[in-house]
């Protein structure tokens, strides 16, 4: 007789909850050296999904406390102007972070973008310095999104250290760095990791060997239930949007993950929402706050 069992859910509200109130205590802490930690957060253009995201990082510095400098740029700035813009905030020293949101406009290349950031003001990870300090395993600031992921294991009590850990995805935001935080000879990583893409070949048979599987592709429930192992933990970093004419909205959010039949299947999963998007905002803050300790203790 088979017995239906159902995954633990691995909740990022209360995991980033835990993380706030540990922060609103360094916070406090830097206060009585009046320090407030400070972080800018560049937006270019009127991107929707940028817009959302950037007024969720202000809104959140406003929470707990610390100062947010806003700069808005339209859509058309030059590469000129926007790169005087973050060499103004590089040099002001009430600003410890500095991060521009992605996408930018087709005109203004990226990665100059970013190069552009002070390696010890950038809290979001994507300046070269800080991803070579992540591969070699020298401290530095990992992207908010895969710390966010190994912090939700580890407090959910998933240490990856010696699991196989497989990762759909290899960008430069969630793939690469996690492959690089959980391949660590460190506490809170040790694990043997896969890195699986577009151009994988038999996926399912890569991804049914995962001890903690996880989702960063961008497809709307890619991974069906069969090509998850009985018990796996899965983290499911996707977030799509897609028709719901159920809901009064006619859209809702989906992972990458199949969540119904993922259920069925793994020991523990995170939803979404409530699951990996909630942690990226609450590891930028980490991220600012430890910036900001970094600048004004020396
Ligand atoms: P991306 O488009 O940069 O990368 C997607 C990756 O998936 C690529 O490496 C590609 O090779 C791989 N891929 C595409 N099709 C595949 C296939 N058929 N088989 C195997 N691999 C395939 O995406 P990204 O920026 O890494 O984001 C991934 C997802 O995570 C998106 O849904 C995004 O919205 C979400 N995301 C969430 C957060 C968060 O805070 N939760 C943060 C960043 C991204």
């Amino acid at each position: 007789m088979s017995v239906s069992r159902t995954a633990k859910i691995i909740s990022g509200k209360i995991i980033a909850d835990q993380i706030r109130s540990e922060l609103i205590v360094e916070i406090e802490a830097l206060r009585r050296k009046n320090v407030t930690p400070g972080l800018a957060v560049v937006l270019v253009g009127e991107n929707p999904a940028s817009q959302v995201y950037v007024r969720n990082k202000r809104k959140t510095c406003a929470e707990l406390g610390l100062h947010s400098f806003d700069v808005d740029l339209p859509a058309d700035v030059t590469e000129r102007r926007l790169l005087a813009s973050i060499d103004k905030l590089n040099r002001d020293p009430k600003v410890h972070g500095i991060l521009v949101q992605m996408p930018l406009p087709k005109h203004l290349h990226e990665q100059k973008v970013l190069n552009a950031i002070l390696p010890e003001k950038d809290v979001d990870g994507f300046h070269p310095v800080n991803a070579g300090k992540l591969l070699i395993g020298e401290p530095g600031f990992a992207p908010c999104t895969a710390a966010g992921c190994q912090e939700l294991l580890l407090r959910s009590g998933y240490d990856p250290a010696g699991k196989h850990v497989v990762i759909v995805g290899r960008s430069n935001i969630v793939g690469k760095p996690l492959a690089a935080l959980l391949m660590q000879k460190a506490a809170g990583a040790n694990a043997t990791v896969t890195v699986c893409h577009s151009r994988t070949r038999h996926l399912a048979a890569l991804t049914r060997q995962a001890d903690i599987l996880v989702a960063a592709i961008g497809i709307p429930e890619f991974i069906t239930g069969r090509m998850i192992k009985d018990k796996a933990v899965v983290i499911d970093v996707g977030i799509n949007r897609i028709d719901d004419p159920t809901r009064a909205s006619g859209t809702r959010l989906v992972g990458d993950v199949h969540f119904a039949q993922a259920l069925k299947k793994a020991r523990a999963i995170t939803p979404v929402p409530g699951g990996v998007g909630l942690m990226t905002v609450i590891m930028l803050m980490r991220n600012t706050v430890s910036a900001a300790k970094q600048q004004t203790s020396r």
